[in-house]
């Protein structure tokens, strides 16, 4: 089959040919590709940034998966050839603690697709059964294969902060990219709150007027500021999916009190006095991606129509002109290869 393999950090894939996996272990699946999205993780793994998370070379990337199922071990009772799924990316053992308690992500063996164990930038992918999720009649796997990182991610970070986003409260939202949307669509169909989206790229703060965005920022100089124009008392939730030293500061500084931060991007490092975070009791929260539980309600969502997914597809030869789109912050929603 055909694969792009990271081999060598800060280096381009290479689009090689690998022999098709097989199930092995009896609760093994292989999916045949129908789609998988590019994240900016993967650009993190490509820049050498993810071995602290596991990533050894050389890696299949891609962890946001969804195909048919292809192939399945003699113990698999759930699944069956020809199925569409869509693939959880953390595999998660069942029997620990944090699996049992349904945080499958904190799982104590837990592994992650594409960046402990090869990934969807393929035609085949082997995974467990506990990681898949039976598709809504009607939805292709190409159209929500980002929903496997992407949306979960924004699910979890909004469905935890739920009892904040209660009617009269501000929820502010730096960055409106493939996680971002997600988040922008839930906020509103999930809580109560005014949204108020920001982003720096003008086609971005478009998508987010079209996504319901009740206040578009990101052009003036001083966005905390106008940000405190529009709320008075500062925004209630600050959702960050952008993650530089310069979003943090901002985010932190345009929280009410008792506000909420939630971090969704990385990269940067948060900085705050501890005497103003007592003062006005703020809070920071770190979402890792979510449980199977998280994705597959947002399945339901989707198969509901309530929220939908920004995607454009482009062919898994292409791996690389998309990954230097991402970098240079041309790609709006989320970009999904097709083997
Ligand atoms: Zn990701
Ligand atoms: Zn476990």
């Amino acid at each position: 089959m055909r694969a792009a393999l990271l081999r060598e950090y800060q280096r381009p894939l290479e689009l090689v040919e690998r022999p098709e996996p097989e199930p092995g272990a009896p609760r093994d699946v292989v999916v045949r590709v129908g789609g998988a999205g590019v994240c900016q993780t993967d650009l993190h793994a490509i820049d050498g940034l993810m071995e602290a998370a596991g990533v050894r070379l050389p890696l299949v990337l891609g962890h946001e998966n969804a195909g048919w199922v292809h192939a399945i071990g003699d113990g698999v009772t759930t699944a069956a050839v020809g199925d569409a799924v869509l693939v959880y990316a953390a595999y998660s053992c069942g029997l620990c603690v944090p699996c049992r308690r349904g945080l499958d992500m904190h799982c104590e063996r837990g592994q992650f697709a594409g960046l402990t164990r090869d990934g969807g930038f393929a035609e085949y992918v082997l995974v467990d059964e506990r990681s898949l999720l039976e598709l809504p009649p009607g939805v292709e796997p190409a159209d929500v294969a980002p929903h496997a990182d992407a949306g979960i991610t924004a699910y979890h970070a909004v469905k935890k902060l739920l009892p904040r986003l209660e009617p009269g409260s501000t929820a502010a939202m730096i960055g409106v990219g493939g996680v971002g949307h997600v988040a922008l669509q839930l906020v509103r169909v999930l809580g109560a709150s005014t949204v108020i989206a920001i982003d720096t790229d003008e086609r971005r703060r478009r998508l987010a007027r079209e996504l319901g965005a009740d206040e578009v920022l990101g052009e003036e100089a001083d966005v905390v500021g106008a940000v405190r124009e529009l709320t008075g008392a500062g925004a209630d939730v600050v959702f960050d999916f952008v993650g530089t030293d310069a979003t943090h500061a901002a985010g932190l500084e345009m929280l009410a009190r008792r506000g909420v931060y939630s971090v969704i991007g990385y990269g940067g490092t948060i900085s705050l006095p501890s005497v103003g975070m007592i003062a006005t009791e703020t809070a920071i929260a770190g979402n890792l991606v979510g449980s199977w539980v998280d994705l597959w309600e947002l399945l339901q969502l989707h198969g509901r129509g309530e929220i939908t997914l920004r995607t454009e597809t482009h062919s898994l030869g292409d791996v690389n002109d998309v990954l230097e789109k991402l970098r240079q912050g041309e790609i709006t929603g989320r970009a999904v290869l097709v083997p």
